[in-house]
């Protein structure tokens, strides 16, 4: 590697409120018991979660757009150091390593998304009463051919989605500094959180599926030093900013306060 620092991690904990059903599609083969053609991903103990790929590719592809990012043959692709170094998604997302050869320190990815759980408390009498499944409903949907806008003979499916109201926690972004001017990078993940608040995660979004809200959102700042004391996450930097809009507004101020120690 060339001449990588480390200055410290930042930890993004929050909640993600369901406001519209939300449904990431899981495996479709391998039956389960009173299975529904179209289920949800669940984990192993058959509760539905958010993976955090989805979470970290949802972010990605909406900054991507937002950032008007180079595109070749359909996909983003920087090629150069110069590209690469000017462009905030190959800088917190990373680049493929064969890419640019000969220099690890190009390669580096800054952001770490986590699995979120569900919050079984968050699923109140009311949303159960309204649930076909332990903790998801199911909809019948028509399949719309994209073509022609109408509905495909016969093709109704059940879809399964998870209820608003629903809460996932804890949400857990991680975010590398690894240089200086890193601590301004860290103002585009809060930008794509706002920009998913006004889209959607998962699938059926045209449908109205998957509006989401990050919620309760504290932002720690881990230096080196706070890793060799063994002191992780004691140093709130949010000054109470909960939300991405109010943590934008206010980034500046944040900001000041991820000071190096080493
Ligand atoms: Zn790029």
């Amino acid at each position: 590697m060339n001449n990588v620092s480390f200055l410290g991690k930042i930890m993004i904990q929050g909640s993600i409120e369901i406001k519209t059903g939300l449904r990431i599609g899981g495996m479709t083969t391998g039956v389960k018991i009173g299975g529904v053609d179209q289920p949800v991903i669940t984990d192993p103990n058959n509760k539905p979660y958010i993976p955090g790929s989805s979470l970290k590719g949802k972010l990605r592809s909406l900054l991507e757009k937002k950032e008007q990012v180079k595109i070749a043959n359909g996909q983003h692709s920087c090629t150069s150091i110069d590209e690469y170094k000017n462009c905030p998604i190959c800088r917190i997302w990373g680049i493929m390593g064969d890419k640019i050869k000969d220099n690890d320190a190009f390669t580096l990815t800054r952001v770490i998304i986590r699995d979120t759980y569900l919050d079984e408390s968050s699923i109140t009498e009311e949303m159960r009463r309204n649930m076909d499944l332990e903790w998801t409903e199911v909809k019948m949907e028509t399949a719309i051919d994209r073509f022609t806008g109408t509905a495909k003979g016969g093709s109704l499916r059940q879809i399964e989605r998870i209820p608003a109201g629903a809460i996932f926690k804890p949400m857990e972004i991680l975010f590398n500094i690894f240089e200086e001017n890193d601590k301004d990078l860290l103002m585009k993940i809060f930008e794509a959180m706002e920009l998913l608040e006004h889209d959607y995660l998962g699938g059926m979004g045209s449908r109205g599926y998957g509006q989401i809200k990050f919620k309760d959102i504290d932002i720690f700042w881990n230096s080196k030093r706070s890793y060799t004391q063994g002191a992780i996450n004691q140093n709130k930097i949010s000054n109470g900013f909960t939300t991405p809009v109010e943590i934008l507004k206010n980034f500046e101020t944040i900001k000041e306060n991820i000071k190096n120690e080493s």
